[in-house]
């Protein structure tokens, strides 16, 4: 049977690839029903020519007419601005991908958890901002959450499986590529530094994240509302060959792992075929040519992301949500040269302070408006504090 499928953030890491598994899939096992994007006119347009979707939405309502131009001729609706993206989540899917970065995807994401369907999910920021708001309206619609992320889809592989006698998570990290520098060399590292990560190829934004290990935080919290588990039974371990994709450590001493190569394409398509698995063209594991898997203590002073994240889980309430939102505006002034790579986890800190001081951080915010306007503020506290650097 065709599986209708649509991506939300299509033009991204995570959409590209996904589109990839389509393209390389017998004809009509899927239909593409929506694509979406924030203002990457070429690229879209590209991906509504070779893949004929129903419907595209643009964020950016500014560039309107220039897709208009691309796609004339080819009979694809078209929607501009927020409204657009709600609608592109909500036409009729099997599957939809959810892989917009940040909070700007918590809203189209919602949209496409309310319709019941397969969600892959990606956008690992919605459970961070929102988590409660989140897994409520997956329980309400019934859809099923997939989880894409690699070490989530690892430890999904894992509990299908294995559910019962579960004694701890453990995630893997690579370390990025700061895991060898000096607090000292951190210092004075560049963008392109920060940007050229070891083994994962990613966007921007997690790549940054992963260079401070604040992706490794966020996916922390992530764990916590997917497998529902506290933060003291969830680990994080440095392993740089991102071969063990994450593990689960079970009552008896025995631990299960997912194990593969470092290529976003095997989570995708485990969460694409699922409850069955589908191929991915993905370079095969040669253990004869692994000579080693190592693993280390995450080291916490030069990167005291990790640490906030899991403060941030620990104190629960509003503090995921600041943490979140204060970290992306951080690293968008990191990626723009206006602070430097040890100045992110300081305003991530300074706004959760200030916002710990003005808010309890008892209660979560209880629907998707009170969450953007919480994650409104976090981002103005740290525009303030670049101002005042
Ligand atoms: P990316 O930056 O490559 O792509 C982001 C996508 O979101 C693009 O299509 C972009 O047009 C769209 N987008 C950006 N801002 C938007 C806005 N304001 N409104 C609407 N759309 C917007 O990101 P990515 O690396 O593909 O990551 C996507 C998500 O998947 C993130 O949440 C990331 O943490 C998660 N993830 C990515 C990887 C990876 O390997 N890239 C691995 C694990 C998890
Ligand atoms: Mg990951």
């Amino acid at each position: 049977m065709t599986k209708r499928i649509t991506v939300l953030g299509s033009t991204g890491s995570i959409g590209k690839n996904t589109l990839d598994i389509v393209r390389r899939a017998a004809a009509g096992t899927y239909d593409v029903v929506a694509l979406t994007a924030n203002s990457s006119v070429d690229i879209i347009a590209e991906q509504a020519a070779e893949f004929q979707p129903e419907f595209i939405a643009l964020a950016d309502e500014s560039q309107a007419e220039a897709l208009r131009g691309r796609l004339a001729g080819l009979n694809i609706e078209m929607g501009f601005g927020p409204e657009a993206l709600l609608e592109a989540a909500r036409r009729d899917a099997d599957f939809t991908m959810a892989a917009i970065i940040g909070s700007a995807g918590l809203k189209p994401t919602l949209a496409a958890v309310e319709q019941g369907g397969h969600i892959g999910l990606a956008n690992k920021e919605c459970l961070v901002c929102a988590g409660e708001t989140f897994m409520a309206a997956v329980r309400a619609s019934g859809a099923v959450l997939l989880p894409v992320d690699s070490e989530h889809n690892a430890i999904f592989q894992v509990l299908e499986d294995d559910p019962k006698g579960v004694k701890r998570l453990i995630l893997t990290a690579s370390g990025g590529p700061f895991r060898e520098a000096s607090l000292e060399k951190l210092k004075t590292v560049t963008r392109e530094d920060a940007l050229n990560h070891p083994v994962w190829s990613m966007g921007a934004k997690i790549s940054i994240d992963s260079a401070t290990l604040m992706n490794k935080g966020l996916e922390l919290i992530e764990a916590s509302w997917l497998f529902d588990r506290p933060s003291a039974d969830i680990d994080v371990i440095v392993h740089p060959q991102s071969i063990i994709h994450s593990m689960v450590e079970y009552i008896d001493g025995s631990v299960l792992a997912q194990l593969g190569s470092p290529d976003m394409r095997t989570p995708i398509a485990y969460a694409m075929g699922w409850p069955d698995r589908i191929a991915a063209p993905v370079e095969r594991l040669d253990f004869a040519k692994i000579s080693a898997l190592t693993f280390f203590e995450p080291d916490l002073i030069k990167f005291p992301a990790l640490r906030l994240a899991r403060e941030a889980l620990e104190a629960g309430g509003e503090a995921p949500c600041v943490l979140n939102a204060a970290n992306e505006q951080a690293v968008a002034a990191f990626l723009d040269g206006k602070i430097p790579f040890l100045g992110i986890a300081e305003l991530v800190e300074a706004a959760l302070e200030k916002h710990a001081k003005a808010l309890s951080f008892s209660t979560a915010p209880d629907c998707a408006n009170a969450v953007m306007a919480l994650d409104f503020a976090a981002r103005t506290t740290v525009d303030e504090q670049i101002v005042n650097l």
